[in-house]
């Protein structure tokens, strides 16, 4: 009786140990699962900013063909009005010196985001495809393109690279030479007309983008690349 009370006390625990296993298997996805699908729930949105439900930048091609990569990021790919002329294009600095990056490419609270981030060693990373409006400069970007520049110092100076300088004369240069993006009608000359500062865009009173941005500069190296671009194809 003894010996086979044991070995029936042992099938039983035999027994119930998988079974027990295959509950604590069954139950440990459970909360791991509540956790991923709590995010997206609109209850915990508000108090859950950096895991919520935002959705993620996705890689797209960019339209400008030096841009590194582009971005459809989850705001501000707003259409323009009907009939809207892109006229300006208008340069900020960031004032943060790290880069900026993933701050545009989430929902961020101010809703920024420009149609290019050129960084301090010169690369363009496209965020708001440039035939959509940016939500840079206010007002103004119904009819405007927008870049954001990595600062290399912080205030007073609010420093800018000379890669950075090129990187947004290139630009400058290649908008000067489309007569249209998508339905919208391009008119950007090579001029401080068309080509202005932040705080030149009668929107804002801000001193962006600072007092190392050097505007001239970047209006006459664009002309020369221009120039340089006709030289060869012709
Ligand atoms: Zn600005």
């Amino acid at each position: 009786m003894k010996p086979l009370f044991f070995w029936t006390l042992a099938i039983i625990f035999a027994s119930a140990q998988p079974a027990r296993s295959q509950t604590s298997a069954t139950q440990s996805p459970t909360p791991a699962a509540t956790a991923v699908s709590r995010p997206a729930s609109p209850q915990f949105s508000g108090s859950q900013p950096t895991a919520g439900p935002a959705p993620a930048a996705t890689p797209r091609k960019p339209v400008y063909p030096k841009a590194v990569r582009g971005w459809n990021v989850p705001l501000g790919q707003r259409d323009r009005k009907a009939g809207s002329v892109i006229n300006r294009f208008i340069i900020h600095h960031t004032t943060n010196t790290g880069d900026e990056s993933p701050y545009f490419m989430r929902n961020n609270e101010r809703s920024s985001c420009p149609t290019w981030y050129v960084t301090s060693n010169g690369e363009v990373i496209e965020f708001i495809d440039p035939v959509k409006r940016p939500s840079s400069t206010g007002a103004a970007n119904d009819y405007s393109v927008a870049v954001e520049t990595q600062n290399t110092s912080r205030a007073p100076l609010w420093g800018i690279s000379d890669e950075s300088h090129e990187a947004i004369a290139q630009i400058a240069a290649w908008l000067s030479m489309q007569s249209h993006l998508g339905p919208y009608k391009v008119d950007i000359k090579l001029d401080r007309t068309h080509i202005i500062g932040h705080n030149e865009a009668g929107v804002n009173k801000t001193v962006c983008p600072g007092p190392s941005m050097r505007l001239d500069w970047i209006v006459a190296r664009a002309k020369q690349i221009v120039a340089e671009q006709q030289a060869r194809s012709h």
